[in-house]
């Protein structure tokens, strides 16, 4: 590996020793296709999503083409499901934060969120008839995918809430109820909703009262509302959808797992989508850090006949974001390796580390890099508004970092009890010392054992 390639250069040296030679031919693959295809066409994209807003680019058709032609799609799919292109979470955990450079590359390589969530969970929870109607077309990119659980009338952090209404007789399931976000119906290229419904309310178990079902995008008696933006974007023309389903029927078939099953699904969905959501941002946060630097460095700009870079509070600035940035890495990738070596549940902790860190990070690091930027930093002349959302909404996307912290703390909690009786252990050898060495003893606090 050349170690000063810029898609190396800034991994830590623990990486760098584990990436595989077949990996690193990947990683650069994907260095030049988001440097040369993607970062340079970004206005034509966006020029294209102009003239219809709900209808995917012609240049993303393309660039999807392109991109699977040369092996670059699926990437994500880690490499203990058959159907993968074989790279580990941390091999792909690299190329995510390439991809995550410009906003849109992940998806030229089939590799963007929600779909990434989805076809993990195809993949690993479906039979094989379920998997060529769905998992096989999401794969090969001729279809998308959407995920629906979050309602507007529940508290959807806590998934055992979720109240849409799923009956399930003999040969279908009848769906009513209200859903929030999922995938515009809207995208004539979304395929599918994977819908998360109560099909058991009264059940004494909360954690068996759910099924997860695949519904058709268009399936009659499923309505979008509305596009919901976030701050102020649509995020077309993927978007964001406000459905109602009112007796919405779908054969039993598309029940997947088996009913009552879906935290099975659930719980396994989102390990690895928290880690490439806080790559990807990385990426973004790269971004904004090298507008930042050219910001620093532009000679036509000089308040008081300086550069903005020979303030010395921005010396510090520029320091700051560059430890903040290097250190984010290390923590996600330290999340990727924990899920390669012990697997998902044993990764929790690495996992709720990096969704907490990493958007609220991303989120001041951006924030810093438009106040450098000056008046134009705030507008469309840069693209650091929607890196700033980008950031802030990752910390609501995927479950809300505080409903993590409330786990990371009750766990740390936990823990409190050993840590006590160690404290004990000290008190009491402290004790003998202080009678060998003749010295009073002063118990500390209220702790005197
Ligand atoms: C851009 C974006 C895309 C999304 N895409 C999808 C999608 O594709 N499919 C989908 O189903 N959903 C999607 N969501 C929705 C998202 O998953 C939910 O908004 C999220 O899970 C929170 O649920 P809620 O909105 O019902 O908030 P609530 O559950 O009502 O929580 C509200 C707030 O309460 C606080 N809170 C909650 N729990 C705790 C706790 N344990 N401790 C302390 N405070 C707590 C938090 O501050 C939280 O933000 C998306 C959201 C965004 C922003």
């Amino acid at each position: 590996m050349d170690r000063n390639h810029p898609a190396f250069a800034r991994l830590p040296p623990w990486v760098q020793s584990k990436i595989r030679p077949q990996a690193v031919e990947t990683i650069k693959k994907v260095w030049d296709w988001v440097e040369t295809e993607c970062v340079p066409a970004e206005p034509i994209m966006k020029a294209q999503l102009a003239n219809d807003r709900w209808k995917t680019p012609q240049l993303m058709h393309d660039l999807r083409a392109k991109a699977k032609a040369a092996g670059l799609f699926n990437l994500f799919l880690p490499n203990h499901f058959k159907e993968s292109p074989g790279l580990t979470n941390l091999e792909y955990g690299c190329c995510a934060e390439i991809m995550g450079r410009c906003y849109w590359a992940a998806q030229t390589m089939n590799c963007q969120a929600p779909e990434t969530g989805n076809i993990e969970l195809l993949a690993k929870f479906c039979t094989d008839e379920q998997k060529a109607k769905w998992l096989k077309p999401c794969m090969e990119g001729t279809m998308s995918s959407a995920y629906s659980m979050t309602e507007p009338d529940r508290a959807s952090s806590d998934a055992t809430n979720i109240g849409c209404r799923m009956e399930i007789t003999d040969t279908e399931v009848i769906i009513n109820g209200r859903k929030l976000y999922g995938n515009a119906q809207w995208n004539e290229d979304l395929g599918i909703y994977i819908l998360m419904g109560c099909s058991d309310p009264n059940n004494p178990n909360p954690w068996n009262r759910h099924t997860t079902v695949v519904v058709p995008a268009r399936a009659p008696g499923l309505t979008m509302k509305r596009n919901i933006t976030i701050m102020g974007y649509d995020h077309a023309p993927e978007g964001h959808g406000e459905y109602v389903y009112e007796n919405v029927r779908v054969p039993k078939e598309n029940i997947i797992l088996g009913p009552g099953r879906a935290f099975e699904i659930a719980q396994g969905r989102l390990g690895p989508g928290r880690i490439h959501h806080a790559m990807r941002l990385i990426g973004q946060t790269e971004r904004a850090y090298e507008l930042a630097l050219i910001r620093c460095t532009d000679p036509i700009k000089k308040p008081r006949g300086k550069l903005i870079g020979e303030f010395d509070s921005n010396i510090e600035r520029i320091a700051t974001m560059r430890l903040e940035l290097d250190s984010m890495r290390q923590v996600v990738l330290n999340a990727a390796d924990t899920m390669d070596l012990y697997g998902g549940k044993a990764a929790k902790y690495v996992i709720a580390q990096s969704k907490i860190l990493i958007p609220k990070m991303a989120e001041e690091i951006i924030n810093e890099c438009m106040q450098m930027f000056g008046g134009q930093g705030l507008t469309q002349h840069t693209a650091l508004p929607e890196m700033w959302t980008y950031a802030r909404f990752v910390r609501v996307a995927d479950g809300p970092d505080s409903a993590h912290k409330h786990q990371v703390g009750r766990d740390q909690i936990k823990t409190a009890p050993n840590i006590r009786e160690r404290h004990k252990k000290y008190q009491q050898i402290h004790k003998q010392l202080c009678e060998t060495h003749g010295v009073e003893y002063v118990p500390y606090g209220a702790i005197d054992y």
